[in-house]
């Protein structure tokens, strides 16, 4: 849904609920539409822009100073709580009586989570969850010649991410839950049912022995509603994971499906205020251009 409003009259409108936006998360009447809460995805959190990786420097990423003014602006309205928190607040049945919530996510296992990310978390005590593409060799060349998708899979640049040593120290920082995204990054509805299924299984299982913990926690590769089907529900149910993020942007409600759970995409661009307009859920009644 889309309203065609002049740029001004969308300020206007931004700057109405940016000023109401207390009264608005704080009402529980309005929860059916605005929702419990919401999840929001980031990449790389980095102060750099350079030509050397300009689709992730450009679009992936949110300046330090820009990510705690999100912090700092939601702070006041918002609880900040864990996905699995999150997962209780919405099987739960009781009305809540909780201000309306946010989680923070980040996609891929950049290093900069650890650097950049982490310190303004501590700072703010917000948890948050990394969701760790393994980017691994398949466990036996066997494996690996008999996946014909991961023929061209060529690995990224290694010094861009989170190393094991990286996300053993993370999983056991109390602000942080590692969570799995696959091994190759591939849309899973791309590969056959058994690539599928190990794209599931495998990340859930190494990193779990990397860290001594259970991954519970699961983000589709590229995220969109073609990415992902019945037949990977299946395959997360059946390997334990809790739940699986999404990227597809609105808020979580109380009929949420906890292995299709919408999150809403945070673009470099997003201010303070912006955060706040799409964290009190009225994006979802007023289109995405909110
Ligand atoms: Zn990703």
């Amino acid at each position: 849904m889309k309203f065609p409003f002049n740029d001004w009259l969308r300020r206007g409108i931004t700057d109405f609920i940016y000023a109401s936006a207390s009264p608005i998360a704080r009402h529980g009447i309005l929860r059916p539409w605005l929702g419990e809460g919401i999840i929001f995805c980031y990449h790389r959190i980095q102060p750099r822009q350079s030509a050397r990786y300009p689709f992730s420097d450009s679009w992936l990423s949110v300046n330090p100073a820009v990510f705690k003014t999100h912090l700092d602006e939601l702070q006041t309205l918002f609880d900040v709580i864990s996905v699995e928190e999150a997962i209780s607040r919405l099987i739960s049945q009781k009305r809540e009586e909780q201000r309306p919530f946010y989680c923070i996510t980040f996609d891929d296992g950049y290093r900069d989570n650890l650097e950049h990310a982490l310190p303004i978390l501590e700072s703010l005590g917000a948890p948050a969850t990394i969701f760790v593409t393994t980017w691994k060799n398949l466990p036996t060349p066997a494996v690996y010649r008999s996946w014909p998708e991961l023929n061209s899979f060529t690995p990224p640049d290694a010094s861009l991410f989170l190393t094991d040593s990286d996300v053993r120290q993370l999983s056991r920082h109390p602000l942080i839950t590692i969570g799995a995204h696959t091994n190759s990054h591939y849309p899973l509805s791309s590969l056959s049912d058994r690539n599928a299924k190990l794209e599931i299984t495998f990340p859930k299982e190494y990193l779990e022995q990397l860290t001594g913990l259970p991954v519970r926690h699961f983000s589709y590769p590229h995220g969109s509603s073609g990415t992902f089907g019945a037949r990977e529900i299946t395959y997360l149910a059946e390997a334990g994971y809790a739940s699986a993020v999404a990227a597809i942007p609105s808020v979580l409600t109380k009929n949420s499906n906890v292995y299709a759970l919408p999150r809403t995409l945070v673009l470099p661009h997003v201010t303070g205020k912006r955060i706040v307009v799409l964290a009190s859920g009225m994006s979802n009644i007023l289109g995405r251009s909110f």
